[in-house]
């Protein structure tokens, strides 16, 4: 939780086949005060994922309506399809006091950087560019094309690394749910995040101890 009760804004990115949906998927099991903004988008939804659970899938048409109608935080064209943040579930769950894990590329984590400064951003690597490439030939969900336009862009986001606050190489999915685990916490404990470390909010208070203290003397 952030300041006046309001969650943290997470920001995972990383090439695709990082294996950032594994990670968000462990972190969400492991911690109730976590919550994820399901996106938008243009994609064709593969086998086995689910509406509104990994997306809403919606038309063009239906995506470009929702632009007009200021309904997205960010949003950003990825691989040819469109990609967007709903401000209307990420604002919820802030209020709610939950953090909330946006899972974008690097546009997205570039217009939130704007919005949101003190939001978290950790971008998740493949252990090596050909155990990415591997991986997004072994998980069959795209055409070789499809494939080779990630794999370039992969390259290109890699590149942006340092517009990041952490990097988590995911060689293996334990360990790397676990770096980010270990992230979230110490954020959670920074002095810059608590209220209660407000010594200004705190002034009366100290001042009341400081009487009682002199009285007991
Ligand atoms: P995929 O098609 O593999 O699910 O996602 C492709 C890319 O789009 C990934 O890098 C993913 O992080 C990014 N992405 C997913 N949702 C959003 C979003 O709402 N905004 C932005 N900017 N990127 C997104």
């Amino acid at each position: 939780m952030g300041k006046n009760n309001r969650g943290n804004l997470i920001i995972l990115s990383g090439p695709s086949g990082a294996g950032k949906g594994t990670i968000h998927n462990e972190l969400l099991n492991n911690d109730s005060n976590l919550a994820f903004s399901v996106s938008m988008t243009t994609r064709k939804k593969r086998n086995g994922e689910k509406e509104g659970v990994d997306y809403f899938f919606v038309t063009e048409e239906e995506f470009k309506e929702e632009i007009k109608k200021n309904s997205f935080l960010e949003y950003a064209c990825v691989h040819s399809n469109y990609y967007g943040t709903l401000k209307r579930n990420v604002e919820k769950d802030l209020e709610k006091g939950h953090d909330v894990i946006l899972e974008i590329d690097i546009q997205g984590a570039l217009k939130i950087k704007e919005l949101a400064p003190d939001a978290i951003f950790i971008f998740i690597m493949p252990p090596s560019m050909r155990e990415l490439r591997d991986r997004l030939v072994k998980r069959g969900t795209e055409s070789i094309e499809k494939i080779v336009e990630r794999f370039k862009n992969a390259y290109k986001e890699i590149n942006e690394i340092s517009k990041y606050n952490y990097v988590v190489i995911n060689d293996e999915v334990e360990k790397a749910v676990k770096k980010v685990q270990a992230i979230l916490l110490a954020e959670r404990c920074r002095v810059d995040r608590i209220e209660e470390f407000d010594v200004n909010n705190q002034e009366e208070l100290i001042h009341e101890l400081l009487v009682d203290l002199k009285e007991t003397k």
